[in-house]
């Protein structure tokens, strides 16, 4: 039996993990959940999954649980640290989005637990640091992203130098083909509006920019230690092929399904073993076909400032992060237009002195400095409107 936490149980992928874990009772037993403020939604699952220890961020949340049931409800970054690391788990879902994710997942790191990792953030962000640390534990990080996933998968017992590049494919979000002119007036529900995967609303706004498949770059560099310039990034609006790689002898390996997050979640969970169907048959004969171009950098320049960031090092891909999720939740709110995303995180980077990433204060640090800079700058933006 396995022992499962999931850090971020409410939210898309959380949800999913659930859902895989609720046909394989028999293999997998969830001993830990946290969230941020769904507390109805985590009410049900501490009911159904009947969890050892649970975390909420606020502490007024943790309360009223703790009123209704009879378990032990932490809270603040101190319990959900308490709850990544708790001991009888085996497996940590590192999933909860942004920023915040990135000390729930050092903690599981510390503690040496395998973590299936979908927030992807925290790598962009301190790469260097949690991999380190994944070594000095002993921690096995398997991505659930779905395009590292599929890398993984491709990448498993062959050596690296037989590698020659990686292809990650982006779906190309819901304004692929658009001219910047027609995203000027594109509005928040459009932009929520993904064609093929169904996720929270941050991911899904960075798949409309390409800033997704820019963290991914970095992401991915981490994880498999390639540099950025061996990672490249096609469009593929069917998400049938998740990733692939190219070997030196000009021969590629691909991982395809369907676009649905359960199969790499179900995959991270059993690893290096396989569950039985957790997601719908791809049928190919019923797709007529797969196309691959190259994804148009001037009307979404998210992916190139990716590149940019990767390629400075140091605190800069910890700026472009926080720049982008305080630009997104701006958008979110309907406080700037869409082409203004790019705009705020190419201004932070421009201001930014960049630092070698040396201890994990450095990095909340460029963070918070980050925020405050974008905000400054999203002011300006509002001011001229
Ligand atoms: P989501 O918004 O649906 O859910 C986020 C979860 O994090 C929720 O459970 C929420 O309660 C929790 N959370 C948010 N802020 C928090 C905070 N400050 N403190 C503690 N908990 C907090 O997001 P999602 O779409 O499930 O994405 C989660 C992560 O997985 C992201 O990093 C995303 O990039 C990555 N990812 C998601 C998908 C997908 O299909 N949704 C695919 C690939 C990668
Ligand atoms: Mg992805």
């Amino acid at each position: 039996m396995k022992l499962v936490t999931i850090l971020g149980s409410t939210g898309s992928i959380g949800r999913s993990a659930l859902e895989v874990i609720s046909k394989c009772r028999d293999r997998f037993k969830v001993t830990g959940l946290t969230a941020n403020s769904n507390i109805r939604l985590l009410e049900d699952q501490i009911k159904k999954f009947k969890p050892e220890i649970v975390a909420v961020a606020d502490g007024a949340n943790a309360i009223k649980l703790r009123k209704k049931l009879d378990i032990e409800v932490l809270s603040g970054n101190a319990g959900i640290a308490e709850v990544a690391s708790y001991s009888r788990s085996d497996f940590v879902l590192s999933a909860i989005v942004g920023f915040a994710g990135l000390l729930p997942t050092l903690s599981a790191v510390r503690a040496g637990k395998t973590v299936g990792l979908a927030n992807k953030e925290s790598l962009v962000v301190a790469g260097e640091i949690v991999m380190a640390y994944a070594a000095k534990y002993g921690s096995k990080i398997i991505p659930v992203d779905s395009e590292h996933s599929a890398i993984f998968q491709c990448v498993d017992g062959r050596s690296r130098e037989s590698v020659k590049r990686v292809v990650l494919t982006a779906s190309g979000g819901p304004f692929f083909g658009k001219s910047k002119k027609e995203l000027a007036r594109v509005t928040l529900e459009d932009a929520l509006k993904h064609p093929n995967w169904d996720m929270g609303r941050k991911i899904t706004i960075d798949s409309a920019t390409l800033m997704n498949k820019g963290l991914e770059v970095i992401e991915a560099h981490h994880l498999f230690g390639f540099p950025s310039d061996k990672i490249d990034v096609l469009v593929h609006p069917q998400s049938i092929v998740h990733s692939m790689i190219e070997f030196k002898d000009r021969s590629y390996l691909a991982q395809l399904s369907v676009p649905d997050m359960k199969g790499p979640i179900a995959y991270a969970l059993s690893y290096p073993e396989r569950l039985e169907e957790p997601m719908p048959e791809l049928d190919l004969s019923r797709i007529e076909k797969l196309t691959f171009r190259k994804p148009d950098t001037e009307c979404f320049p998210c992916l190139l400032y990716a590149y940019e960031a990767s390629k400075e090092g140091g605190t800069m891909p910890a700026v472009l992060n926080a720049a982008n999720e305080a630009a997104v939740d701006a958008f979110l709110q309907k406080r700037i237009g869409f082409n203004d995303i790019p705009v705020i995180i190419k201004e932070a980077m421009n201001l930014h002195r960049k630092e070698p990433v040396t201890e994990i204060d450095v990095v909340i640090e460029a963070d918070r400095w980050a925020r405050e800079k974008a905000k400054a700058i999203l002011m300006e933006i509002g001011d001229k409107k």
